[in-house]
Parts: C-alpha cells; structure tokens; sequence
C-alpha cells in the first residue's frame, strides 16, 4: 500500500527539512511506502523541481513517488496526511492583522481543497503561522472533514520543555514524560510541568517555581527567536522533526502512562472556548487523540492559560471580521 503525503511550502526551509525525513521512511516506518505530494507557489516551482531532483537521487526504499503543484485540488487528491507548512512570513512594517489576513486566505483556499478531494482518513497538521487561527479557518472551509483530524503543531515547544527539563535534571529526554503545552502556538503559550515525570518522580518535586517562571517559561516561548539570533535563520530541522513527530504520534499513538501536547478543536475542556484550536496535552489510542481529562490547574497556570485564550479569542475575531469564517 502507498501511503499519500502533501506538504505545502515544500520549497521553504521547514518544507526542505521534512520531505527528506519523510521519504526515508521517518513518519510511516520502514516498511511503508510513501507517496509525496508537494505544494508551491508558482513563483516557488523551479525550487520545488530542484528538491524534486534531490528526492530521487537519495534512492529511498519508501519512496514510491514525487508530484509537484501550484494548485492545492491537484497536490492533495487522495491524501491521507496534509501538513500544512507554507505560509505567509510577517514582512517588514506588516501588522499582525495584516498577517492574519494573507494566512486565513491562503487556509482558507487550502481547508477548501482538502474537502474537495483529500482521502477519507486525512489528518491535517497546521504548522504555518499563526497555526492555531491557520488551522481554524481550514476547518471551518472543510466541514465534512471531522473536526478531530484538524490540529495545529505545538509539539516543537513540548520537545524544547522536555529537553530544557531533562537537561535541568540531569536525566534524559526519554525519562521525561506528561509534559504538557497549553494554548496558542505564540509568546503566550503556556509551557506545564506540574504534571510532569522525570524518571517517575513528579517534576514539582525536581526543580522550583522560579525556575520555572524565570527560565523554563521564557526559555521555550522565545526559543525561536534565540535560534535566529545564533544561525542567523529561522529553526527549521527542528520544527519538521516535530512536524514528523506529532504525525507519527497521531496514528501510532502515545506510550502508556505518557501524554503529548497537539492543538486540537476545543471541546470546551479546562475553560477554551468551544471550536478554537488550542493546545492540550492528550492521548492518541487507535489514531484518536483524546484531552486528557481531570488535571488540577494552579492559579498562576490558570492566569497563563488564560492569557493565551484571550489571544486565541482574538485572533478568531480578526479572521472573523475578515470574512473567512
Ligand atoms: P519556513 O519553512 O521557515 O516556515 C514555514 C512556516 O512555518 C512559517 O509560517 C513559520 O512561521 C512556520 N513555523 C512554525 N513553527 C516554526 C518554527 N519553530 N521555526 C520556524 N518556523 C516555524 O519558511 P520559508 O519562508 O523558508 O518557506 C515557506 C515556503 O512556503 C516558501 O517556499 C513559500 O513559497 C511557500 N508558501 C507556499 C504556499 C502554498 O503552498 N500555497 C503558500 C505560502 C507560502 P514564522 O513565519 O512565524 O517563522
């Protein structure tokens, strides 16, 4: 069987890092065969011809075949997975509503075309940003797609939590487990480790509260901005590899006893607003997520979360105003 992946902005920098992983076998396994469908701009498609030519000259095992598109209704026909990567970058003296704007269209067109004609079981990944509102206004232009195979990418900052607590530690990442990430995809999302384990033992009981407010908080939320500072370009590698990790988590599932954080369509849990896309840690069982349920909230994570909602809320009112929901 071949298995059918689109990623948008597969010329980009994010693009360029994930179609190589994928057609080595990194998110459907060694034995599967993998199909990509990758989608440019048309001013993008001689690039996208080059990393075109590079695919086949790696000679992957699982790599059944390479389509390119300037045309979304032709790049996701049939796909089972669609991650959505391509997006608008804030130009310079471009406002955030601005931004909103050239997104939630290019989204919209996008959610649009996934509901003509991707596969039955297609699972959608919004890493373009603003990604939690980019993954709002998809879903809303794609109503007969269930509203769980909609979600938007925050695992890169649950991995960052995972190793700036590990290396906080002195443990390893794989001790590390119910890290949670709460909220938007941006400078207010909320980074929790109350329920966290390093090596079974509760996270609390590791490390302190100023730790936590004074380095693990900022150190996550302005991770980005530090790799920018040191490479001189935007973290790339990283976010594909978290791309890939939060596509693979969704149909292998979680570990037990472990959790992952996926933004995901509210259902009205912990407070958010029904139908925004916020990040919650969940379980994925049989390629189902589920919020996981019941957690205690402290006053300072709750003000947090909050905060991060307000945004959201926001956000939804911007791409409402707009006319794309
Ligand atoms: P990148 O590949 O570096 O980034 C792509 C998107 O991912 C941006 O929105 C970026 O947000 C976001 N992103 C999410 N998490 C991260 C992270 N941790 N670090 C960095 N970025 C993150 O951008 P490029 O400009 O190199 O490539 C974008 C490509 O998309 C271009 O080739 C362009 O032609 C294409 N494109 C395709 C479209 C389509 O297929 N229809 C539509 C629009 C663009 P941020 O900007 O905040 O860094």
């Amino acid at each position: 069987m071949v298995t059918s992946v689109a990623i948008t902005g597969a010329a980009g920098a994010i693009g360029y890092a994930l179609a190589f992983r994928i057609a080595s076998g990194a998110l459907l396994g060694p034995d599967e065969q993998v199909r990509l469908r990758l989608l440019e701009l048309p001013s993008a498609m001689g690039a996208l011809e080059g990393v075109a030519m590079e695919l086949e000259d790696c000679a992957f095992g699982t790599l059944a075949g390479v389509d390119l598109a300037d045309d979304a209704r032709v790049a996701f026909d049939g796909v089972s997975h669609a991650l959505l990567v391509g997006a608008r970058p804030r130009g310079p003296g471009m406002e955030r509503g601005d931004l909103l704007a050239a997104n939630g269209a290019i989204f919209r067109d996008q959610g649009a075309a996934l509901e003509a004609v991707a596969a039955d079981d297609v699972r959608i990944t919004v890493t373009g940003n603003p990604a939690n509102t980019n993954a709002l206004v998809a879903a809303h232009h794609a109503p007969s797609i269930p509203r769980s195979r909609i979600s938007a990418l925050t695992r890169l900052d649950h991995n960052r939590a995972v190793a700036r607590l590990a290396a906080k530690v002195g443990a390893g990442v794989a001790d590390v487990r119910r890290m949670t990430i709460w909220g938007n995809h941006s400078a207010t999302q909320v980074p929790d480790v109350a329920h966290a384990l390093v090596g079974g033992r509760p996270a609390p009981d590791l490390v302190d509260a100023a730790w936590i407010a004074d380095d693990l908080v900022p150190t996550v939320a302005q991770r980005g901005a530090a790799i920018i500072a040191a490479r001189g370009a935007s973290s790339a590698a990283s976010a594909a590899s978290a791309t890939i990790d939060h596509a693979r988590t969704w149909v292998h599932g979680t570990a037990e006893g472990d959790w992952t954080s996926m933004a995901v369509v509210s259902d009205g849990s912990y407070g958010v607003p029904e139908g925004l896309v916020s990040s919650f840690p969940v379980t994925v069982v049989d390629g189902e997520w589920r919020i996981v349920p019941g957690l205690a909230i402290d006053d300072v994570v709750r003000a947090r979360i909050d905060a991060s909602i307000a945004e959201l809320v926001d956000e939804r009112e911007q791409v409402r105003a707009l006319g794309l929901l």
